[in-house]
């Protein structure tokens, strides 16, 4: 087994020291940009069904703002460390730069087991959490948004925290939220639906015809399944879908109402009658034109990434591919469209929900899509261009158009 570095934070400041050769990227900005400007700890009570109280740690790192408040999710789960919401937060800075919204990023972590909590506490442990990190949080100073574990239920509880403290109604301060109090239709299809456009714009530089693309998608959950209705619906072949009990394949294509069928009945894709069994190992290995991992990080390693005979690798996951595996891919010509701009979608119509909280006025599912797919056509010509003009991968390519962005932001604002 390889050794590769896998420490989140690590790997953050590496790609900004990497992006940063190509553009001469100032060494005051480049130490600027590898911390975040905030990291608040927080410990709360929270009464318990059984009556006892217990203290829960939370945590909301706050990266850089320069071109904006500070945006990003809120992850529940047993395993959250600082190192990795500061990681995630900085990730959040470039998710936002490439598609040039006018946030920065922040992420924030509670260390819980959701599985284990009821709906009852879950409400306590997210109105307590709200409450502490409440000084550093607004709709114009840090907006979160869901992550692993925390849902719109879990927003509508932290925007109405939020919104008893200040006495008055405040929807901007989250998103993710339940369309009833101020949610923006097409959250849901959001990430997907992002990650589809910048396909199409791939395949249309590739020369690479969807009709009858074959596809293979590693999680089929929330955005796996919904990229895999989409794809479908542009003539794609979906040959392969897997969860975390396994994976399918069918060459001649797999039949997605009777895997929605066979999942509601079952939990799971696996075992789906006309399909051959196989493991997420040799999902990612298929001879097919577009591999999607949709599920977690560090999936395609220096171990297997020169097995991997996709065309294009579309990172619906954040992080699935390392940073060894990364340089592989690109010596073996195929095409990765970075987690960065690939999964941008989500924050980029999270982004859309909070113009209309501030507005006061809600678009139409059409009005938000259209306006998506005007912001991924832009955002991915943008980061195909510093991708040719330096001759890097376009993982490279992203980091560049969003670093330069936030470093002018910098510059002009008198930091550095
Ligand atoms: P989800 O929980 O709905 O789906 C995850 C899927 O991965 C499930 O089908 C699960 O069974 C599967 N899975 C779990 N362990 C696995 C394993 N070991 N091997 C293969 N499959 C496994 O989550 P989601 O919202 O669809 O998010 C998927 C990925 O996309 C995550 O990396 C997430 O951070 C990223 N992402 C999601 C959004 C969003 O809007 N939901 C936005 C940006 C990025």
């Amino acid at each position: 087994m390889t050794k590769e570095n896998l420490n989140p934070f690590e790997i953050a400041q590496q790609q900004i020291s990497e992006a940063g050769k190509y553009i001469s990227l100032d060494p005051a900005i480049e130490e600027i940009l590898k911390q975040p400007k905030r990291v608040l700890e927080v410990t709360f009570p929270v009464r318990m069904d059984d009556g006892t109280v217990r203290v829960f740690k939370g945590i909301r790192s706050q990266h850089n703002d320069a071109i904006g408040p500070y945006k990003g999710g809120v992850r529940y789960h047993p395993d959250v460390t600082v190192d990795e919401v500061k990681a995630l937060s900085m990730w959040m800075t470039f998710k936002c730069g490439v598609v040039g919204l006018p946030y920065g990023g922040g992420k924030g972590g509670v260390i819980c087991n959701p599985k284990e909590l009821s709906q009852g506490e879950l409400q306590r442990i997210s109105r307590a959490y709200i409450e502490a990190i409440a000084p550093i949080i607004g709709p114009d100073k840090d907006i979160p948004a869901p992550d692993v574990y925390t849902n719109a239920q879990v927003m509508a509880w932290m925007m109405d925290a939020y919104s008893r403290l200040q006495g008055s109604n405040q929807f901007g301060v989250v998103t993710g939220k339940p369309i009833v109090v101020g949610g923006s239709l097409g959250r849901e299809k959001a990430t997907a639906q992002g990650c589809v456009f910048v396909i199409i714009k791939a395949a249309e530089k590739l020369g690479l015809d969807l009709k009858g693309a074959a596809v293979a998608i590693q999680g089929y959950g929330n955005v796996g399944s919904q990229a895999a209705f989409l794809l479908n619906q542009l003539g794609c072949k979906i040959v392969a879908l897997s969860d975390s009990r396994g994976g399918i394949y069918n060459p001649d294509g797999i039949d997605l109402d009777k895997v929605s069928e066979h999942k509601s009945s079952t939990g799971s894709c696996v075992n789906l009658p006309g399909s051959r069994s196989i493991t997420n190992a040799e999902l990612l290995e298929l001879p097919v034109d577009i591999l999607i991992p949709a599920a977690l990080e560090n999936q395609i390693t220096a171990d297997n990434a020169a097995r991997v005979k996709a065309k294009v690798v579309a990172e619906a996951a954040n992080g699935p591919t390392t940073p060894e595996a990364s340089r592989i891919l690109y010596a073996n010509g195929i095409t990765v469209i970075p987690d960065i701009l690939a999964n941008a979608g989500g924050v980029t119509v999270s982004y859309f929900e909070w113009v209309q909280n501030l507005m006061h006025y809600y678009w139409s599912e059409e009005e938000v899509f259209e306006k998506l797919r005007t912001n991924m056509y832009n955002a991915f010509d943008n980061v195909y261009a510093a991708s040719q003009q330096h001759q890097v991968d376009l993982r490279t390519g992203a980091y560049i158009v969003a670093i330069s962005r936030i470093a002018e932001a910098i510059k002009v604002r008198g930091y550095a």
